[in-house]
Order: structure tokens, then sequence, then C-alpha cells
């Protein structure tokens, strides 16, 4: 499997039709990175380039990174895998993006037809951060704000999903 450069073009990629890697210090991805606990982690990156049927520019692969975020319940540090599969269509521009299917995430690549890495999955990662970050376990949690939350008080019935949220997000 090929290097992905920090910098590419991902016309040049499909023609050569080989997959390609790179694995990014969190830090690099400063958007990213401002919603975590910290900017400690990789973001690994495996995709293939090629067109689609209507000959749009379209890159398919997965990435993984372990970040670390805030627990919303005791905030305290938990570590969480974040991972997904993608499927990005190039764009020139924005009003370009209007005429995709909606499984298709356009990513705006500009006249130059090169990208950053960085700008060419970031709004990919961002979109996996669950909008409610809890333990998964409640017994993880800081014990003391836990018997503090429920001193003397009724527990919430409701239980805590921690990617309730998430549905409602990918809807938009
Ligand atoms: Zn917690």
């Amino acid at each position: 499997m090929d290097q992905l450069p920090a910098r590419f073009n991902p016309a040049e990629l499909a023609r050569s039709g080989r997959a390609a890697q790179t694995t990014l210090p969190v830090s690099h991805f400063s958007r990213f990175a401002a919603i975590l606990a910290d900017n400690s982690g990789d973001v690994e990156i495996r995709t293939t380039f090629g067109w689609t049927d209507d000959k749009h520019l379209i890159a398919n692969g997965t990435q993984t990174c372990v970040v670390n975020m805030t627990c919303q319940r005791c905030q305290r540090v938990l570590q969480a895998q974040l991972s997904s599969e993608f499927s990005l269509v190039f764009v020139a521009q924005e009003e370009d993006a209007e005429d995709l299917p909606e499984h298709l995430d356009p990513v705006i690549i500009g006249e130059n037809e090169e990208i950053h890495v960085v700008d060419f999955i970031e709004d990919e990662l961002i979109l996996q951060i669950p909008s409610r970050v809890v333990h998964e376990d409640e017994s993880d949690c800081d014990p003391a704000v836990i018997a503090a939350l429920s001193g003397g008080q009724e527990k919430p019935a409701k239980t805590h999903n921690p990617f309730a949220g998430l549905d409602d997000l990918l809807k938009k």
C-alpha cells in the first residue's frame, strides 16, 4: 500500500488505482482536537480513489483513531475509538455538492485539484464524535460525582445512551 502524501492530487491517485494509507497525529487536526479532551492519539486513514458511474471523483476508505474525550457526567477523561467508513466525493465548489446523492459526502477541492489530507478527512472525524459523551459503564465515572448526583434525590429514570444524539446528527 502506498503512503498518502500530506498534499495529494486525488485524480492522479485514481488513475494509479492503488490504495494509500497514512497515519497523522490528532494534533494536526485543530478543529477536531478542539472538541476533544486533549490532542493525543493518531488518526489512521486507508483509502482508494476512483470515479463513480456518473464521473464523480470519489475516495472510499476507512479511518480509525483513539482519542481522549471528557465524560459529560463526571468530567473525567475517557478513551474512545472512533472509526468510520467513508465515501467522499471531490467537488470544485459548494454548489456542485447540491446534486450529489445523499450517501455521498462532498469535499471541496477547489480549482487546483490538490488537497491537504487534513482538509480531506477532518469533517469526517468531527462527524464521528457522539453528541453525548459519557463513560459507557457508570462505575467508571468519578464515584464522588455519582454520589453527588444521586444524593438525596430520585435517580433520573432515563438511561444514558452515549450515541443517542448521533442519529440526529447524521440525519442533518
Ligand atoms: Zn464519567
